[in-house]
């Protein structure tokens, strides 16, 4: 054996746990499909603008220690996310703040709010909600769903929000602040050097090579490493056998314009079902870009087939009752350790991610 761990995927999970391979003195080689490393928080640069090729990507933490950990690589900005809503020809602030609330029925406190929402959701009178449409109804009233929730859902998930399981919208935070940022958590920020730093950094020292397919270079190289560590889609590595998991998947169409500013803001949502994306990201202002030109890109999310790029695991009851078969298989496994959000289905966020690699790591080296 020439290494101890073979890596399959150069991302967040895979980088973080070669880093803690290495520093405990254990050899690597990490492979991936793609011609580049970082997964899908790899960033490309034109015009000088850094593009979140495959969506973008926020940092958001409370985790002190994923906090900390990252620091150590690079430096974040002040970015906060505060995404606005397009809907028809209105525009509102997200998170649902007392900014939206104001604007969408011309009111100025909490109390006023609150009295409108509570109005609303006891005049539906929804006792056990029996799906998505339902679900959301009885937490935030007929308005907000209309204009902000229905046409979002329903295009980023591909079907109507009537067939939409209620627990995927179990919680949706109200805000009766005057707030915009869309998270919560304590640190937030974009790495000022960009994310492929961050990774480039964890995988110093480490062989990387890319453009390479696992079950290929697993027929050429069978006993090269003690372990693997996979993550990548689980139940391909399975052959699919227990059937497939399912993914949305999303397709960006980029504009160059020769504006140095088109739309003011990094992340604009379109809530409405007649306006075919769902939102358009302008890459330039996550970094508060100065450049004379700007870059958007569109998302149209689409339902995932072989050869496109799996992005979100749709944890609807089939699908994680079929995870659950490939978890077990998984369990029986020595020398294989599934991580990151393709192997372990789910819908993480990145100091998720690198939390879980972390704790892999702890349980690889002690
Ligand atoms: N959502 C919505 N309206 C919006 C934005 C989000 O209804 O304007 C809902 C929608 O159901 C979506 C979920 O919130 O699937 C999570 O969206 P978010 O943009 O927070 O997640 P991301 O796609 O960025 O991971």
């Amino acid at each position: 054996m020439k290494y101890d761990y073979l890596i399959v995927g150069a991302g967040l999970f895979g980088a973080t746990f070669a880093h803690e391979a290495r520093k405990q003195g254990k050899t690597c080689i990490v492979i991936d499909k793609r011609n580049h490393i970082a997964g899908n928080i790899y960033c490309a640069e034109e015009e000088g603008i850094l593009i979140h090729r495959y969506g973008a990507h926020i940092f958001h933490t409370s985790d002190e220690k994923v906090w900390k950990y990252v620091n150590q690589f690079v430096t974040f900005n002040h970015f906060i996310n505060s995404p606005v809503a397009v809907y028809k020809d209105e525009l509102y602030n997200l998170p649902f703040n007392m900014n939206t609330f104001s604007k969408m029925w011309g009111i100025r406190t909490p109390a006023e709010a609150k009295e409108i929402i509570e109005r609303q959701i006891r005049d539906l009178d929804i006792q056990e909600p029996k799906n998505l449409e339902e679900q959301a109804l009885k937490l935030v009233g007929r308005d907000v769903y209309e204009k902000l929730i229905k046409g979002y859902t329903e295009k980023q998930w591909g079907r109507p929000c009537t067939e939409l399981p209620a627990f995927i919208i179990k919680r949706l935070p109200l805000r009766f602040l005057y707030d915009n940022n869309y998270f919560s958590d304590r640190y937030q920020g974009i790495p000022i050097e960009g994310y492929n730093v961050l990774v480039e950094k964890l995988l110093c020292g480490t062989e990387v090579v890319l453009s390479t397919d696992y079950r290929d270079f697993h027929a050429a190289n069978p006993d090269i490493a003690a372990k693997t560590v996979y993550t990548g889609m689980i139940d391909e590595y399975y052959d699919f056998c227990f059937g497939n998991l399912e993914y949305r998947s999303v397709r960006f169409e980029d504009e160059h314009l020769e504006t140095d500013n088109y739309q003011g803001n990094a992340v604009v949502n379109y809530t409405e079902s007649a306006v075919p994306y769902t939102r358009i990201i302008e890459h330039k202002h996550f970094a508060f870009g100065t450049q004379p030109t700007t870059i958007i890109s569109k998302e149209y999310p689409s339902e995932w087939k072989p050869g496109v790029e799996p992005y979100y695991p749709i944890n609807n009851e089939r699908n994680n009752a079929l995870y659950e078969k490939y978890k077990d298989k998984a369990a029986k496994e020595e020398n294989v350790i599934f991580g990151g959000r393709l192997g372990t289905y789910k819908y993480y966020d990145m100091d998720k991610v690198i939390a879980a690699a972390l704790i892999a790591a702890e349980k690889e080296f002690g």
